[in-house]
């Protein structure tokens, strides 16, 4: 007897860039029973929480847009924030994404019972669906540093992803802890605004020189009378960062050794003080921790309001930040651009798959996931952006829609009723992570530095093959990985 075909229900968790391409092509591929849960009021995840000073998009707005949704309207190489959320909203709008949204709903709850997904909200609602797909981001749950006496500051305190819009900064005396990418956007943006401005540095940062010119009327125009030259220029900048992310899983690679040579010189030219200099000298090599592009934060750095703290911070006091040689660093805000705590993925979600097994119990150790994909004994669960996926500085929207590709793929074979359930072996989940965590040994990520990257093991939990396997990889499922019920 011939398969028959099924009409599925799809729910995806999350709005933000992923969740709004997995509804798109969920739609296209002709499943319209498609509901959206978002537990924010607004679309765009990580460009609606991070609303600090300075925020950009360290990947070329012509890269960071979808395929199917390109701008010819970018303003800058590098948009900032603001400008990349108003794309992701339009985006959702004419695509109809926003009917499908229920906001301000979060799913508190998902299990695997009778072939089917249940879910809960926060709001108490429950639903169900034949496949769930979670877009629901990697850098999300603010990492507050534990630095003794943080509650004592008196004057105001927020992590960059928190951002007080209501706090006074100009000609104040502003700290911000951390030398991330937000970190140093900030910086940039910050220094001419306020009387002080201290950056507390743990670990000094490669920084490569990244012009931001503005794209004139003249490029817009033509943007939009050739549509074909924005294609023409995402495929350009997309084969440049593919070399890029192909250069740092080896790290003897003669283009990571080219970046680190770009990264030196931009630390030579443009920082004169030889002891500032020395000071934002890293100790390891360029590409082991994400890599800093800014167009100015060496010119910020040594602006006469802005110091460079190296010294280790020993606590808060109410009036500042005290380091560990005695000196107090008097501030009225203290920002917290100290980063995420990066495995969490679907979690606080309490998944449940078969047999009652609880995704905090399979993830005890660390999250894993087949190609960053999918879990075993969880069925027709599909993740983006998942745990150990291509996380380098490139686009995660080339990612993301590489994944849908292939996700769709594995839902077609529900669909056309091969199958009612399908996930990954354990055999071919374990064989994949072990090969993973074997090929990470030759990444620059491994070479000596601490970063977000490394998991409690020191092994980055990154894709460690090269962009051009990944594309490969995501092309087709081998569904000789999968268990089909
Ligand atoms: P991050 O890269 O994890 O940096 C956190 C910073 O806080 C580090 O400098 C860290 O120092 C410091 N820190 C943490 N705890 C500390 C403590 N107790 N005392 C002193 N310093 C402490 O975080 P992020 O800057 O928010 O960036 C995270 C990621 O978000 C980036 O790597 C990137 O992937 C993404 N991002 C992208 C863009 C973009 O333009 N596309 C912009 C912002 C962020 P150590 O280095 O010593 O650990």
């Amino acid at each position: 007897m011939a398969p028959m075909s099924r009409d599925l229900r799809a729910v995806v968790i999350g709005a933000g860039m992923a969740g709004i391409l997995a509804a798109i092509r969920l739609r296209e591929t002709g499943i319209d029973d498609v509901t959206v849960y978002e537990k924010a009021n607004r679309v765009g995840g990580t460009w609606r929480e991070n609303t600090y000073p300075g925020i950009a998009c360290d990947v070329p707005s012509h890269l960071y847009s979808y395929s199917f949704a390109l701008n010819p309207d970018w303003s800058h190489t590098f948009s900032d924030g603001e400008e990349i959320q108003a794309y992701f909203e339009r985006v959702a709008q004419e695509h109809g994404v926003d009917q499908l949204i229920c906001f301000g709903e979060e799913v508190t709850r998902a299990a695997f019972v009778d072939g089917r997904w249940e879910l809960e909200t926060s709001r108490g609602r429950q639903d169900h669906a034949d496949i769930v797909i979670a877009a629901t981001g990697v850098l999300h749950h603010p990492r507050v540093a534990d630095i003794p006496g943080l509650d004592s500051f008196t004057g105001a305190t927020f992590h960059s992803a928190r951002w007080n819009h209501e706090v006074p900064l100009d000609g104040r005396r502003v700290g911000v802890i951390g030398t991330g990418s937000s970190a140093i956007q900030i910086t940039s943006a910050l220094v001419d605004r306020v009387e002080r401005f201290c950056l507390f540095q743990r670990t000094a940062q490669w920084v490569i020189q990244a012009p931001n010119p503005e794209y004139s009327e003249d490029d817009r125009r033509r943007f939009h009378d050739e549509p074909e030259s924005v294609t023409a220029l995402r495929d350009a900048l997309s084969a440049s960062f593919s070399m890029f992310a192909n250069s740092v899983v080896d790290a003897q690679s003669p283009e990571l050794a080219a970046i680190a040579a770009a990264c030196e010189q931009n630390l030579e030219e443009h920082v004169k003080d030889p002891g500032l200099r020395e000071r934002l000298r890293p100790t390891y090599q360029a590409g082991c921790k994400r890599l800093i592009m800014s167009p100015d934060f060496y010119e910020a750095i040594q602006k006469p309001n802005a110091a460079l703290v190296t010294e280790a911070i020993e606590r808060i006091e109410p009036e500042g930040v005290r380091t560990v040689d005695g000196t107090l660093h008097e501030l009225d805000v203290l920002v917290l651009a100290t980063g995420f705590q990066v495995d969490r993925f679907l979690r606080p979600i309490d998944v449940i798959g078969r047999e009652g097994m609880s995704l905090d119990d399979v993830w005890a150790k660390r999250p894993t996931a087949y190609l960053s994909i999918s879990i075993p004994e969880f069925p027709n669960l599909f993740m983006l952006n998942g745990p150990n996926g291509p996380v380098g500085n490139f686009s995660l929207i080339e990612v993301a829609e590489l994944q849908v590709d292939y996700v769709l793929q594995l839902i077609d074979r529900i669909r056309s009723g091969a199958c009612r359930e399908i996930s990954p072996s354990q055999e071919a989940t374990d064989a994949h992570e072990a090969e993973r965590v074997e090929q990470a040994q030759n990444t620059v990520w491994m070479t000596g530095c601490r970063s977000w990257y490394l998991d409690d093991r020191g092994v980055p939990a990154v894709w460690p093959w090269t962009f051009d396997h990944f594309r490969e990889v995501m092309a087709e499922p081998d569904l000789g990985a999968y268990v089909e019920v």
